[in-house]
């Protein structure tokens, strides 16, 4: 995304023999703000552009125009006006509403009545206009890619134009590209949430926090997780209780331990797999998958009882 601005930017610093550091420092930005302008990857607002253009004392005007002879010459009264013709306060434009309002007096008006090159703006602003509703609307994929395919589309058109307005679009733009990416993470953690898949929705819902109602979701996702959490500890119970018992019950009837380690042996073991199923988060599935073999090996567990308390040697 070249613009005519970024080279302008680039050609006047290297003109004044100036670093990007020292450009930033003059112009009270980041020294990356400046790097992003001449690499046309951001745009500059309104009164950072004013500034930049009193700082090398040109208008505004120059530093928006192109140096090359190939594109015609803007008549002086097409401009986009800056201020309010009748106090001289500061105009307010909003380009999607096609209005400005002076900050000053409060007059408002519509753009093309004072700059009539406005309304070659027109098909970027629908196009814009209507990735916005789409981002406000139905949550699919779909409509993500449509949005992306519309600022896009809007940003291209705006590439053919250098002037304030282009701009100015070309940032909404910009900032509607962000805004498709978070669309489009909400679109994933509500789909993972209305499968169910709350641990999914969360990680995805956890990267656009703020963002629609992802707040709300992930709260209902820690409940959600908190009660499958709570159901899980039978499981751990089960489990905690089988595995250690085996083991001391064979060291006992096998080895022939004595009982009191045998004792501590299950008592210490019980409690470690209790702690670290309950709080160690184990996956769930591997604890029943373990659990059920621990079932399926109770008949064998209660062979090795009786053979214990019988004094059998099987
Ligand atoms: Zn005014």
């Amino acid at each position: 995304m070249d613009t005519i601005l970024a080279e302008n930017m680039k050609k006047l610093r290297e003109e004044h023999s100036l670093t990007q550091e020292t450009l930033a420092e003059a112009l009270e930005v980041s020294p990356i703000d400046i790097y992003m302008w001449e690499a046309g990857r951001a745009y500059p607002d309104k009164r950072k552009i004013i500034k930049i253009a009193e700082f090398f004392e040109i208008s505004v005007d120059t530093l928006l125009e192109s140096k090359a002879d190939d594109t015609p010459e803007i008549p002086a009264s097409d401009h986009l006006p800056l201020n309010c013709k009748m106090c001289g306060g500061e105009l307010i434009h909003n380009y999607l509403a096609g209005t400005c309002k002076c900050a000053n007096c409060g007059k408002k008006r519509a753009i093309s009545e004072l700059y009539p090159g406005f309304a070659k703006y027109t098909p970027v602003i629908a196009a814009i206009a209507k990735a916005n509703e789409i981002l406000n609307g139905k949550t699919l994929l779909a409509s993500a890619d449509e949005a992306n395919l519309l600022y896009k589309q809007a940003i291209n058109e705006c590439n053919k134009f250098n002037d304030m307005v282009s701009l100015e679009l070309l940032k909404i733009c910009n900032e509607g590209l962000v805004k498709v990416k978070q669309f489009e993470i909400y679109c994933r953690g509500k789909h993972f949430f209305d499968n169910k898949s709350f641990k999914s929705a969360m990680n995805e819902l956890e990267k656009i926090r703020g963002y629609r109602d992802a707040d709300e979701m992930i709260e209902r996702c820690k409940v959600k997780l908190e009660s499958s959490h709570k159901g899980d500890i039978p499981w751990a119970v089960v489990f905690s209780l089988i595995i250690p018992g085996t083991i001391a019950i064979s060291l006992a009837a096998f080895a022939g331990w004595p009982i009191w380690v045998c004792i501590l042996i299950f008592l210490a073991g019980s409690a470690g797999l209790g702690y670290i199923i309950y709080r160690g988060g184990v996956p769930s599935i591997i604890i029943k998958v373990i659990s059920f073999l621990c079932l399926a090996a109770t008949p064998l567990i209660l062979i090795l009882i009786l053979a214990y308390l019988l004094h059998f040697h099987i």
